[in-house]
């Protein structure tokens, strides 16, 4: 049971500025997931925290102890990695038991117990025996998310875990991770760079990019309000639509419009988000599964709508990915309907208002929060 706190950690490889005044809080018994693109620093901040890696600004908290300067193994914080990284020479019971010999005072009948209730909560007492070569990729990461969690560390790591285990028993092993997190009531972060397993599994969502901390939130939170056009586009499956358009006004009526586009928008609308820009271009977003589908031969009641041609359609089980074409404009939606049109059909489609995310032109902050 503890708390992690990170203030103000930075961290350089040479020249380059990996992490860059990074301050965190997980609080006891939390999951936090840290996800970002490919080089955004994930993988050092938790080797900071491990202490496989130094950085020359900054704290690390557990609890109230300064952790900075401890030794990996006096840390109490256990990471488990991407790939494996088991004894290959010894049997799952070995690798299991070893860390406790080695940093417990434990007897070995209180470790063999141990290694028992652990492999028996994650169902691999029946691999007991067996050397890391006879085991899958999803047994192997069992067998190391309970090397890790048989110490009963303080802080609980898990860096990509999934990412060399075919989709199906990853989305399968994320259930049992957070299920075992739960259980385990153990503070813990959790590193991907997929949005997806980060919305699935987390408590909490840390968007990391360049080093800095861009936006924490519960995963509802920042899905529903991204902060900016990044996370916009790179929280959420698949991504947001984003169009270019420009407020404008006739008699008493708001639109947002362009050469493609357009958008009838009410007053009530126009009044809270939008009567600084008349005139001028700003960026909406929309998600792909806030756009709904007007067959061609259902009458449409409004004029929010237009007409695209419908270019691919990807079949994603219980689901449908459907990609549009409108002018040069490409547009997907997100559909769960039975009912797909057929690829060149001319559909209409629409949205709510409520739906669309705004976003300035420049800077590219969202114009809602
Ligand atoms: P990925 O999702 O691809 O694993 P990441 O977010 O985990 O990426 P890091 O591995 O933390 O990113 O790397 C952050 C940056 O630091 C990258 O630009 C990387 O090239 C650089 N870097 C990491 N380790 C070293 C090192 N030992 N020496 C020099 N540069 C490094």
């Amino acid at each position: 049971m503890a708390n992690l706190t990170i203030k103000n950690l930075s961290n350089n490889f040479g020249s380059i500025r990996c992490l860059d005044k990074v301050n965190l809080e997980v609080d006891d018994g939390q999951l936090a997931v840290i996800v970002g693109p490919s080089g955004c620093g994930k993988t050092t901040l938790m080797r900071c925290i491990v202490g496989l890696e130094t950085f020359f600004e900054g704290s690390i908290f557990i609890d109230d102890e300064l952790i900075n300067n401890e030794d990996p193994k006096d840390r109490d914080v256990a990471m488990v990695f991407q790939y494996y990284a088991l004894y290959p020479h010894m049997t799952v019971r070995q690798n299991l038991s070893l860390g406790l010999e080695h940093t417990t005072e434990l007897t070995k009948d209180e470790i063999q117990k141990r290694v028992e209730e652990i492999t028996n909560i994650l169902k691999i007492s029946s691999l007991l025996e067996r050397k890391p070569a006879q085991l899958s990729g999803g047994e192997s990461q069992r067998v190391a998310i309970g090397r890790a969690l048989v110490r009963k560390p303080k802080i609980f790591l898990l860096d990509e875990p999934l990412s060399a285990i075919d989709a199906k028993l990853g989305r399968e092993l994320r259930a049992e991770i957070k299920k075992i997190q739960r259980r385990f009531r153990v503070t813990t972060i959790y590193v991907t760079h997929d949005q997806e397993e980060a919305m699935a599994v987390g408590d909490k969502l840390v968007v990391l990019r360049d080093g800095k901390i861009h936006q924490v939130g519960t995963p509802e939170e920042v899905f529903n309000s991204p902060k900016d056009q990044f996370v916009a586009s790179f929280i959420g499956k698949p991504p947001m639509n984003f169009f270019e358009l420009k407020v404008k006004n006739k008699d008493d009526k708001y639109f947002l419009q362009n050469r493609d586009f357009f958008y009838e928008i009410s007053k009530r609308y126009y009044e809270r988000y939008l009567s600084k820009f008349l005139g001028k271009y700003l960026i909406a977003g929309i998600r792909p599964s806030s756009i709904k589908i007007l067959m061609q031969n259902i009458p449409f009641m409004t004029t929010k709508t237009n007409a695209a041609t419908v270019s691919l359609i990807e079949n994603m089980g219980n689901e449908n990915y459907i990609y549009l074409t409108l002018n040069s404009k490409k547009i997907i939606i997100k559909t769960e309907s039975e009912i797909i049109p057929k690829i060149g059909d001319k559909i209409k489609f629409s949205f709510e208002e409520e739906d669309i995310h705004l976003f300035d032109i420049d800077s590219k902050e969202s114009l809602k929060i």
